[in-house]
Formats: structure tokens, sequence, C-alpha cells
């Protein structure tokens, strides 16, 4: 390939509802052109982006995701992960022009509704020009390309039969969710899935093909809709904050579940008593609501927010037929419940019929996408 065509350095960028995800590839070995003219700025946002792990304030490189020995356009090299809110983009431009990104680079590939609504901003701010990439598509790509590369990308989880039952594990929850283990899962042959990406909102796709898929189904109640409303009913001002009180909460003090309506299971259909049957339904009495803890608010909201995107992931895949169904988007960082519930919910309702699969760079994948075409 005429690697003089595609000056380094090389990125993908996915500019998203939330957050925006940069993917840069770090040469292994840098060519004589590029040593004889770019080196010093080339050198100069090699070192400043893989030397650090937080840029600024708001920007993080999640190192544990890195990616070495990775070959693109026949270059070897390594993939850096690097992550910000989206409402930061006009300090990542102003980095990119101290940095002297532009004079190196006039066009990145992007995708998401950021590379959309910020594309003046890239001209007038730095003259970098934005190759748009359609979001899906980059998705998909991604996570070809990804586990193509990866042999431990793809898991799933499974409640783990050998360990006893432990006294901490919440008893309205079964089968406990602290007994799940995470289990390596062979994607070499992995058509048709279900690809269901819970970023701000939900995409499911039903992908038969490496490049034959459709958009099947979503919803507006996603990772946007979890987040928005545990900030307006907890206070919590972080995603992460959100999770860990989710983490430490009972939601049955919430939701009313079957039990707290038929005194135990409704046996004509099978339904345990301790399904939720009304998310939020307690919440209704000023009794309850003045004993609620923040932690039961926040594990209800991830809860109902979860079970929801459950359901619809669930219907789709059974109406298409397909058994495998593959979550991502950043909704799964540091939310390993919510993985938990997905898998328990999947198998519970499809009796078994169901698997549910989650894939280690969960969010990075439009980004990668974009990224890959350098190798066209
Ligand atoms: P988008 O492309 O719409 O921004 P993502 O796949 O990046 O979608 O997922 C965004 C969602 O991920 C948020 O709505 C939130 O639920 C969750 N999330 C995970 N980490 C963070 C974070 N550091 N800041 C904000 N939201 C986060």
């Amino acid at each position: 390939p005429d690697n003089d065509a595609l000056p380094m350095p090389w990125f993908g960028m996915d500019i998203g509802g939330t957050l925006t995800k940069l993917v840069y590839f770090e040469p292994r070995e840098t060519n004589r052109r590029e040593i004889d003219k770019e080196t010093e700025i080339l050198k100069n946002i090699r070192r400043y982006l893989t030397r650090n792990s937080a840029y600024g304030k708001t920007g993080r490189r999640d190192v544990h995701l890195q990616m070495d020995n990775v070959t693109i356009r026949g270059r070897r090299g390594t993939l850096h992960f690097i992550r910000f809110p989206t409402s930061e983009v006009g300090s990542f431009l102003q980095l990119a022009r101290s940095k002297g990104m532009a004079t190196l680079l006039n066009t990145i590939y992007a995708t998401g509704g950021g590379a959309y609504k910020f594309e003046e901003d890239f001209i007038k701010e730095v003259n970098m020009r934005l190759s748009k990439l359609d979001e899906l598509d980059a998705l998909i790509a991604g996570v070809q390309f990804i586990d193509s590369m990866n042999p431990h990308e793809c898991y799933y989880w499974e409640p783990n039969q050998d360990t006893p039952l432990d006294d901490d594990s919440p008893p309205y929850l079964e089968p406990c969710l602290s007994q799940y283990v995470r289990k390596p899962f062979d994607f070499s042959s992995p058509y048709p899935f279900l690809l269901v990406n819970i970023g701000s909102g939900v995409s499911m796709l039903v992908v038969s093909a490496p490049n034959d898929y459709y958009r099947v189904s979503g919803t507006s109640l996603g990772g946007g809709t979890f987040l928005g409303l545990c900030c307006l009913l907890t206070g919590c001002s972080s995603f992460e904050e959100a999770i860990s009180l989710a983490a430490s909460g009972d939601n049955t003090t919430v939701d009313k579940l079957v039990r707290d309506i038929y005194g135990g299971d409704y046996e004509r259909f099978r339904l345990r008593g301790d399904l939720v049957a009304s998310s939020f339904g307690h919440m209704c009495s000023a009794d309850r609501r003045a004993k609620v803890s923040r932690e039961d608010l926040a594990r209800a909201t991830l809860v109902t927010i979860t079970n929801n995107i459950g359901s619809i992931a669930r219907l789709c895949a059974s109406n298409q037929n397909i058994q495998r169904v593959v979550f991502c988007g950043n909704f799964l960082r540091v939310n390993p419940l919510s993985m938990k519930l997905l898998s328990y919910a999947m198998s519970y309702w499809s009796k078994g019929a169901l698997k549910a699969l989650f894939l280690e760079h969960e969010g990075y994948f439009g980004a990668v996408g974009c990224l890959l075409h350098y190798d066209n």
C-alpha cells in the first residue's frame, strides 16, 4: 500500500451524544519520509497521547483496553483508546491546535452525530476536515475487526454452580447475581447475531453476514436515560457514582413485585413472586418515598432501564430466530450489574434459548470502524 498517501497520525473518532471516542494507531516503526520532515510534531503527539492516561480534566485513556500488535494497512502498531465528554469537543480542538495536529492532518475519519454537528467547528478552529462515515457501518466493521484481532474479546456471564451461596448476596434476585462469573466465548462463527448498542440511546441490529445487516429496532430509554434519571433522583453527578450507588442498593423498596400484589407467585402463569410487576410502583406511596434511599433509587433505575432493553432485545431475537445477542456501548462500562441482569433475563425468559454476549472494548467499535478506513 502507498503509505505516503496517508500521513500519520491515524485516528478514528466517534462523536456520540454523550462521549467522544478517539482511537489512535501508534505505528511500531516510522518510515524514512516521516522521520525526515514531520518527526518533531509527530513525536510530540505520540508522546503526549501514549505517556499520559488523563488529558485535561475529563479526557481518559483506557489503558486496560490497549491492543498491541495490530496490523492496519500493512503496518504494525498499537491501538490506544481515549474518551472524553462530547461537551468538551471545544477543549479537544484547542488541544489539537496547540499540539500542531492540524499541520500534519487535514482529514479525520469520524462518525456519530457530532461528526455532522461539529463539522464547521473542526474547519474553523483547526482547519481539519471530517470525513464522515455512517455510525452503524462503522460499529459493525469495528466489532468484526477487534474480534478478529483479540481472542478474548467476546465473553458471557454464567452462574457459578461451584461456589456456595454467600449470605451477603441479596435474596430478592435469583439466582444471586454475585454468583455470576465471566467466561470467554468463542465468537469465530458469529452469524447471525443481534447487536444491541447501548449508548445514550439504544440501537438493535440484525447482523447476518459481514456485509449484511439492518437496524431492526431501538429505544430512547438507554444509558442517557439511566444517568439522567439517576442524577434527578439521587443528586449524583457522574456515571461512576450512579453505578456505585446502584451496586449497593435494593430495588425492591422502590419496585412493586409480583409478591407485593399476589402475596406470593402468580402460579397460573408461572410468574415468580420476586419478579418486578411494576417498576417504581412503590413510589406512589408517600410513606415509602420518605424512607427510600439514594442507593435504592439508583438500583431501581438501573434495573428498570436494563430489563426494558433486555425485553426488547429478546423479542427482536426471537422474532428473527437468532440465538446470540451481543451487547455493547458504554452503558456497560464498569457496569457488571447490568451485564448480569441481561444475562439472567435473556436466558430466563427464553428458557435457555438465548445467550447474552459482551465485548471487552464496549463503546469503542464505532471509532475503530473509522480507523479501519485507512485499510481501504
Ligand atoms: P454515545 O455515542 O451516545 O455517547 P456511548 O456508547 O458512549 O454512547 O455511551 C454513553 C453512555 O455510557 C452514557 O449515557 C452513560 O450511561 C454511559 N457512560 C459510561 N461512562 C460514562 C462517563 N464517563 N460519562 C458519561 N456517561 C458514561
